[in-house]
């Protein structure tokens, strides 16, 4: 096997610390310190900054592989650092393309590393990935995807599904939770989990959740007033600065009381800039809506958050709720979280009950409210109404 040699491009993947501050200093000096990580680790390669948070450097293999290679770098641009008082720990992720002689041109060779690139970013963080030439059809499915949603909100494609959640001892419905559906003309009905991605990427997660918010609050104004409106709020949404406008404007035109809207929110927000996630998290209290924090458990699940904001409730997520008929521990993890919730004063509702027995544990351990196939699949607001009027 002779010599390879690969272009690497990379992208840091926590620079949301710096996107605050890139062009100030904490931001400056932690892009100086990636690039002379990287200088040193090129050795006499070549190192280029592609602009904000990206670089792209050529790694010759030189008898290591390049597996190694990439597993080195990231090891190496991992290490923690100290700026101003913070200590950063710099994580990326890498797209890798192989170059293998004359036919490789500059530009079909840096589109690839950047194909590659956007698919280890989505793998999760701190990743590396080679280019393989399905990357090419996937990304023109993508775009293709793109410009469908781009139509998709402007012709009307967009509805919204509402799923009620159940509260055990009032033994009624509590609120119903919005759920987006895109009825796409020749595709049919997409499900949120493989839209709402690309929708993130692309910025139109903005025009999207605005009209979701406004629909949910237009939907909601005439059910009791007990009845709540759930809204999911995508990370890219709630760090936009128009998010309270746009609450603001859905609350008015539809009159609903701010207490019936409760955005639930994910864990993930805390990762990167906790600070600015709790002073946002304020502010929409100070709107007076309701804040629930969704998919419990499954991410970077920290107590100290819970004790940093007030939520109004917690969302188990369904991962918990599928264990618990095969699972002591199930049990005992749902028995901690409704024991917590109680204790600093805020609901639970556990997502995804399916059966009557999943439902008898719940209410034993003291889980207050409940969602899932077992209640009510999501229903359409007809039918919310005949429910409500039953
Ligand atoms: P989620 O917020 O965790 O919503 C609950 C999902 O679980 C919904 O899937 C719901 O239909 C499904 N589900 C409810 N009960 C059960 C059950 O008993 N068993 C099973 N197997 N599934 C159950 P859906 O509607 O496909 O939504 C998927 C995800 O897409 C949501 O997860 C949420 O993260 C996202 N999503 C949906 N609508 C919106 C939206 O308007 N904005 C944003 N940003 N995200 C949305
Ligand atoms: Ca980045
Ligand atoms: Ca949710
Ligand atoms: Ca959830």
């Amino acid at each position: 096997a002779g010599r390879q040699r690969a272009l690497f491009c990379l992208d840091l993947d926590n620079f949301k610390v710096v996107n605050d501050t890139l062009g100030h200093p904490v931001g400056d000096a932690l892009l100086c310190r990636v690039a002379a990580r990287l200088l040193a680790f090129a050795g006499e390669g070549f190192v280029a900054r592609l602009g904000g948070d990206e670089f792209a450097l050529v790694i010759d293999d030189a008898g290591r592989s390049l597996d190694r290679a990439a597993t080195e770098l990231l090891r190496i641009i991992g290490e923690p650092c100290v700026i101003d008082g913070h200590r950063i720990v710099p994580g990326t992720s890498i797209g890798i393309a192989i170059i293998d002689g004359p036919d490789c041109d500059p530009v079909t060779l840096t589109k690839n590393a950047d194909l590659a690139l956007y698919r280890a970013k989505h793998d999760g963080r701190g990743g590396y990935r080679f280019f393989e030439p399905a990357m090419d059809a996937e990304a023109r499915k993508r775009r293709q995807m793109e410009l469908d949603l781009h139509d998709a909100i402007a012709g009307g494609q967009l509805s919204l599904m509402f799923q009620p959640l159940f509260n055990l001892s009032e033994a009624r419905v509590s609120a119903f939770e919005a759920l987006l559906r895109w009825n796409h003309p020749t595709r049919g009905l997409v499900s949120p989990a493989d839209f709402i991605p690309l929708a993130e990427d692309t910025g139109l997660i903005l025009p999207i959740g605005e009209w979701v918010i406004r629909e949910a609050c237009r939907a909601a104004r005439h059910w009791p007033d007990h009845v709540r409106i759930a809204v999911n709020v995508s990370p890219v949404q709630f760090r936009s600065p128009g998010l309270s406008a746009v609450i603001l404007q859905a609350l008015a035109e539809s009159g609903l009381a701010p207490h019936r809207l409760e955005l639930e929110i994910t864990e993930s927000l805390f990762i990167d800039n906790p600070a600015a996630t709790l002073s946002s998290l304020h502010g929409l209290r100070d709107l007076g809506v309701r804040v629930a924090l969704d998919d419990f458990g499954t991410g970077y699940s920290s107590l100290s958050y819970l004790r940093a904001f007030p939520f109004d409730k917690i969302k188990i997520d369904r991962s918990f709720i599928m264990d618990l008929l095969s699972s002591d521990g199930a049990t005992a993890i749902i028995r901690s979280i409704t024991t917590l919730a109680e204790a600093l004063g805020m609901e639970t509702t556990a997502e995804g009950v399916e059966n009557a027995g999943q439902l008898d544990i719940l209410r034993e351990q003291g889980c207050s409210h409940i969602q899932g196939f077992y209640f009510s699949k999501p229903i359409s607001e007809a039918h919310v109404a005949a429910m409500l009027h039953d």
